[in-house]
């Protein structure tokens, strides 16, 4: 069953079948993609500790303006009790999970050097896409930028890796945002004009033909405050971009339960 919000778990297994494709070339032992432990080959490019810490963070529904883990009964014109006083430039928000355990650590692992695992984090977020309802909307994926100094010194940029990992239905990707200036990291506690301020004005359109009149999905890694997603959103439709999504494969911030 898929949930009106992109629900992406229906069994791991098939999951795992999924992510696995397209490594079928490696030899045995398999070794698992994030912590080198010796995986049956059946079981994709994750050991099953892996495979655990991922369902553990990625089940579940979510509000699909801030990305929170909240019932769906909670969702009133797509916002939650969390966010119904925020205002965000972007229609929708898209996630794979939340930032916490052995995700948060994959994903803190991507953005550190461990370009390898885009092999697993990509067609994950292609799978989430692949059973939500706005994917046949999406024309043109964006990768949020960093500002060159900032790439020059990671060798990449981990938003635009995913965004190429994705492969989903052949929809291209554009470098169709820059960013204009370095920003300070978004402080998560700070007052919400603060972190519009600290990315106000940051981001400009270099290629405003491959998104005009078009549905664009703007592609990161994390969502923290959701300034910046936001900020791109606006200038993206400032452009002439018809309507913007924003894919993320993990929401930062949750409250846990309990
Ligand atoms: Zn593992
Ligand atoms: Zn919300």
């Amino acid at each position: 069953m898929k949930g009106p919000y992109g629900k992406m778990v229906d069994g791991g297994q098939r999951l795992a079948r999924v992510l696995g494709e397209g490594t079928g070339h490696l030899l045995w032992p398999r070794l698992c993609l994030n912590c080198k432990t010796p995986t049956p080959v059946n079981q994709g490019t994750l050991c099953q500790s892996c495979w655990g810490d991922i369902l553990a963070c990625t089940a579940g529904q979510y509000c699909p303006t801030c990305g929170l883990d909240v019932s769906e009964y909670a969702v009133f014109d797509r916002r939650c009790p969390q966010c119904v006083n925020e205002r965000f430039h972007f229609d929708q928000l898209l996630r794979c999970g939340v930032y916490d355990l052995g995700f948060r650590d994959m994903i803190l692992a991507f953005k550190n050097g461990r370009t390898e695992m885009d092999a697993v984090l990509g067609p994950m977020a292609g799978h989430m896409l692949q059973g939500h309802p706005l994917a046949g909307e999406i024309e043109v994926f964006v990768p949020v930028p960093l500002h060159w100094t900032r790439r020059m010194g990671r060798g990449y940029n981990q938003a635009q890796l995913l965004a190429r990992a994705l492969r989903f239905r052949g929809i291209p990707v554009s470098i169709a945002l820059k960013r204009k200036r370095r920003t300070l990291p978004q402080p998560v506690a700070g007052s919400v004009g603060a972190r519009r301020r600290n990315v106000e004005g940051a981001f400009a359109v270099g290629r405003p033909a491959s998104i005009q009149g078009r549905c664009v999905c703007v592609v990161d890694d994390i969502k923290t405050t959701g300034a910046t997603l936001s900020e791109c959103a606006r200038i993206l439709r400032q452009a002439g971009a018809k309507r913007v999504y924003v894919l993320v494969l993990a929401v930062a911030g949750q409250r846990s339960v309990g």
